[in-house]
C-alpha cells in the first residue's frame, strides 16, 4: 500500500473525516491570487490579528522542503438555533454554535494532531497552516474536498456546505487528488437571501459587505447599513447563504456535542456587567473569543443586537454605556439608541451631547439625533 493511501485510509477510518485531499505546493493562478490578496489585505486593515498579514502565503513559505499539502474537510451541520424573534422577550444575543463549542473545538484539535502525527512519527516534516495567509478554500476546491457555491462557500454534493477544513504543508510526496465535479447551476438563493447584499455576482462575495466579517472581524467602524443588518449576532454567525442553500437542507446536526447555553444564547443586558475573569473563562476559550479578541467587541456587538430589537427596555443600560463604556462600544450604543428612537432616546442623545469630548463618539450621537428626528 502506498503512503498516500495508507494516510487515506487513516484518515477516513480512524479520524472518521470522510473528506481529505492531496495537492502540489504550486502557484495559484494569478486571477485567484489576486482576488485572494485583496481580502487579506482587508483583514490586515481591519484587525490586530491580521496585521502584517495582507499577502498570500506560498507552502514554500512554510516549509522549504514542501512536497504536497493535504486539506482535510470535517463536515458539521450544528443544527438549528433560536433565531431573532425568538431572543426577543428575553433580549438575548446569538452565536455560531461551532464557534462557541470549546469541546467541539478541542475534538477537531485533536484530530488535527493525530493527522500531523501520521507524517512525524513516520520522519516527515507536516505544520498546520490553517488560520494563516494560505488559501485554505481555495486548495480544497483544487483537491476533491468540494466545489465554491455562489456564496463563496465550499461546498460537497453529500455533505453540504458545512465543513469545517483544516489544512497541512509536509515534505512527503504524495499523489495529488483531482478536484470533484459540481456546480449551483441556474440557482441564486443565496444571492437573493443574503441581507446585505455582500454576495454581488456569483461566486463572488465582498467580505466588507458581510455580516461575519464585519462582527467577528472588524475593530474598525462598521457601516450603518451593515450593523442593521446584524440581527442579534455577536460575532460570526450569519448563516442566512447557508440556510437558503438547498444543497443543505437535508443536513442532521452532528450529534454527541453540545454548546452551553450561556456561550449560545447569552443575555445581551447581562454583557455590558460582564467582568474581565468573566470573559477569560468564558468567550475567551472559544473560536468566537479568538477572533473577537477583547472583551468590547462582545459589548460593540451586543450593543448592535439591542439596537436591531428597538426595545426601549433597553434604554436605559445602553444611556449608562454611552456616558461610561468603552470608547469602542460608546458611538455603537449611540447607534442603538437612536435606532430604538421615541423620546426618550432622544433625551438621551441630546444630553449626552452637552459633555462629550470623543469626536467619533459625537460623530454617532449627531447621527443618531438625525436619525430619531
Ligand atoms: S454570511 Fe450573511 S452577510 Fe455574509 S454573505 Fe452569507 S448571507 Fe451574506
Ligand atoms: S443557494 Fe444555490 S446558488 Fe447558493 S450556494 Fe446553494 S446551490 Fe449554490
Amino acid at each position: 500500500m502506498s503512503l498516500k493511501d495508507e494516510f487515506v485510509q487513516f484518515v477516513h477510518d480512524e479520524l472518521q473525516i470522510p473528506l481529505v485531499g492531496v495537492l502540489p505546493p504550486e502557484d495559484f493562478p494569478e486571477e485567484d491570487v489576486k482576488r485572494i490578496t485583496t481580502v487579506l489585505e482587508l483583514f490586515a486593515r481591519s484587525t490586530p490579528l491580521a496585521e502584517g498579514a495582507g499577502s498570500l502565503m506560498k507552502p514554500a513559505d512554510y516549509l522549504t522542503e514542501a512536497r504536497s499539502v493535504i486539506v482535510a474537510g470535517i463536515p458539521g451541520y450544528p443544527g438549528r438555533i433560536a433565531g431573532f424573534e425568538e431572543c426577543r422577550e428575553k433580549l438575548l444575543g446569538r452565536t455560531e454554535p461551532t464557534h462557541v463549542n470549546i469541546e467541539l473545538s478541542q475534538h477537531y484539535m485533536e484530530k488535527g494532531f493525530q493527522l500531523g502525527n501520521f507524517f512525524t512519527s513516520r520522519g516527515f516534516q507536516c505544520f498546520s497552516i490553517v488560520g494563516t495567509q494560505y488559501p485554505i478554500k481555495l486548495a480544497a476546491s483544487k483537491c476533491g474536498i468540494g466545489f465554491y457555491g455562489k456564496n463563496s462557500v465550499i461546498q460537497h454534493p453529500d455533505f453540504g456546505s458545512w465543513i469545517s477544513l483544516m489544512a497541512y504543508v509536509t515534505d512527503a510526496d504524495l499523489e495529488p487528488d483531482a478536484p470533484i465535479e459540481g456546480d449551483c447551476g441556474n440557482c441564486d438563493l443565496c444571492m437573493k437571501a443574503c441581507p446585505t447584499g455582500a454576495i454581488y455576482s456569483p461566486y463572488r462575495c465582498d467580505p466588507a459587505r458581510c455580516v461575519d466579517f464585519n462582527l467577528g472581524h472588524n475593530k474598525k467602524n462598521m457601516p450603518s447599513e451593515v450593523r442593521e443588518k446584524c440581527s442579534n449576532l455577536l460575532g460570526e454567525g450569519c448563516t442566512v447563504c447557508r440556510d437558503a442553500c438547498p444543497k443543505n437542507r437535508k443536513l442532521k446536526p452532528i450529534e454527541g456535542f453540545k454548546p452551553s447555553t450561556e456561550l449560545l444564547h447569552p443575555s445581551l443586558l447581562n454583557i455590558f456587567e460582564m467582568t474581565d475573569e468573566e470573559w477569560d473563562n468564558g468567550y475567551a476559550n472559544t473560536l468566537m473569543g479568538f477572533f473577537l479578541m477583547d472583551k468590547k467587541y462582545l459589548q460593540r456587538n451586543a450593543a448592535i443586537s439591542l439596537g436591531n430589537f428597538r426595545e426601549e427596555r433597553s434604554l436605559k443600560v445602553l444611556s449608562k454605556v454611552l456616558d461610561r463604556g468603552d470608547d469602542a462600544v460608546r458611538g455603537y450604543a449611540a447607534w442603538a439608541v437612536g435606532r430604538i428612537g421615541g423620546n426618550t432616546a432622544a433625551d438621551i442623545l441630546k444630553s449626552s451631547l452637552t459633555e462629550e469630548k470623543n469626536k467619533d463618539v459625537r460623530r454617532e450621537i449627531e447621527s443618531a439625533l438625525e436619525s430619531v428626528r
